[in-house]
This record gives C-alpha cells, structure tokens and sequence, in this order.
C-alpha cells in the first residue's frame, strides 16, 4: 500500500500511524459533559473514546520525523489499560513510505508523554531501551526535557524515562531552548497549556504552511474552544493560545495536522456563522 503523501511547495508531508489507543472520554473532553462528547466521540463500555497515534514524516532536504506513537514497549496491565491497537504500526507506515527506521534523519518531540514518545526508544534482546532510529537526531525541548525527568503526582502516569533517557545517554539528544527553526522549512513553536512546554510544529515551503498540532487539538473534536483535554495541566494557557491560533490557521489557510483524530489525519479549518469546522484532506 502506498501512503498518501501531500506536497507542499517543496516538501513531502506523509501522514503515519502507529495505531490506535483508548482514553477515558470524560479526561479527554474536560468540563464537556459527555451526552455532548459522546455524540461526537462514542465510548466504550470502560467510557474510553478510540484515539490515532499519527505521527508526520517531512520529506525534503532532511527526512524528519515528528513524534513516534507509544511504540512497542508497553506492558500487558497498560496493553489492557489503553486498548493499544497496534496491528498496523509505525513500521509498517514507514514501509508503506518506502522508508525504514535508518532514513530517519531527525526525530522532533512535540512533548515527551508516553503516546507521542514511547516510539523514540525500542528494547534490544538484552531488554534494554535505546534509540529506535539508528542514524537520527533527536530534539525536544529544554523545559519539557526538565518536566519529564522530575515528573510529579499529576504527571508521573505520562511520563516513563525509558522512553528518552537513553537518547540523552546515547548522545543523540539535542535540548532546543525557545521558538525558532529545528530543520529546512520546520520549526517549532511553544503553546504551553497541555504541557508548560508543549509545542507546536510549523512547516513552510513555497508560501504553504502545514501545522503539526499534537495535543493543542488532538482530534477534531476538539476545534471547539471550551473543547479542552482535563489532561491539560494549564487549560486557560491552553484556551488563549487555542483562540488566537484558530483565528491565524483560517486566516491564512494552514493545513492542519491531527494526531490523535481516529480518522482524520488532516484538514483545513472553515469558519461560517461563527462556528469552525474542518474539511478533511486525509482520512482513514
Ligand atoms: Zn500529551
């Protein structure tokens, strides 16, 4: 199967997955009462809702992987706890690319928890983690890098070092203090609110802008302003930055990237009547 790729002027975005986790919708949606959430986002008998894990592969000058799914090592009690599905995964989505792990040039965190992270590591034999992707880079933030290694009781269920200890340890980590450009045409951008150090990621190329959104707005579902994860640890940061952006992605008609939507991978934001709404470009 080959992936759908979408070009933008000249890079190649490749939407991927790593398959599918469930989370309890009530966290997922905050102070959302669930005959509204549930309408949108039916739960199981657990009240768990189905979530993608999609990270994005930017082709160009460099081929950068942003985030990498839970990965593999998760342990039957979390196997069970999440519902991971993960027939199909980030190997075989990057086989669908054409690619193998060794293509990975960088490797970008929007944030270190355990669904977006968990794949930068893998276990060898010997039962230790180490980085997955033998010849990449990684990046994450400095902040976010501090936040994970001294975890607290609100945090700690998110946050395991296996899944990026061993990249600091194995010297391929790079620590990106601020907002600036990590690669050709990518750069980050900080939104704080699910983390105080969560970002964003910005592509550019050819006057085209797509936007990795990771937690900001994980699926579509969540465009909705008062729509706000009770993961989030700052969710008025998360509202004001959520606000002022929706307005700046319709106004200049960014591509949107959805990481955790079930089905869509990503879309544009329309806005009619005051309502916002997404045209899906990728689903499935
Ligand atoms: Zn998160």
């Amino acid at each position: 199967m080959r992936a759908p790729s979408i070009a933008l002027g000249s890079l190649e975005l490749v939407p991927l997955s790593d398959g599918f986790l469930a989370l309890d919708g009530g966290a997922m949606f905050g102070v959302v009462p669930k005959p509204l959430w549930e309408r949108v986002a039916p739960a199981d008998a657990r009240n768990r809702i189905r979530m993608g894990m999609r990270p994005l592969l930017v082709r160009g000058e460099r081929t950068v992987l942003i985030d990498a799914g839970c990965g593999d090592k998760m342990d039957a009690k979390s196997a069970e706890i999440y519902a991971f599905d993960r027939s199909r995964h980030l190997d075989h989505a990057l086989a669908d690319a054409g690619l193998t792990a060794t293509d990975i040039d960088v490797v970008l965190a929007s944030h270190l928890h355990f669904d977006h992270a968990g794949g930068f590591t893998a276990r060898g034999q010997d039962g230790i983690a180490r980085p997955r992707f033998p010849g990449a880079q990684y990046i994450a933030r400095t902040g976010e890098w501090e936040d994970a290694v001294h975890p607290h009781e609100r945090n700690r269920a998110s946050y395991f070092a296996e899944n990026y200890v061993p990249l600091r340890e194995a010297g391929v980590l790079t620590l990106v203090d601020g907002d600036g450009e990590v690669a050709p045409g990518i750069r980050v951008r900080r939104t704080g609110g699910h983390t105080m150090h969560h970002q964003i990621v910005m592509i550019e190329s050819g006057g085209q802008t797509a936007v990795f959104m990771a937690d900001l707005i994980p699926t579509v579902a969540h465009v909705p302003l008062p729509w706000i994860m009770g993961y989030d640890l700052y969710p008025m940061d998360t509202l004001s930055f959520k606000r002022a952006f929706l307005r700046e992605a319709i106004e200049r008609k960014y591509l949107v990237f959805f990481e955790h939507d079930p089905t869509v991978s990503a879309g544009y934001l329309r806005e009619k009547d005051g309502r916002v709404t997404v045209v899906p470009v990728v689903s499935g």
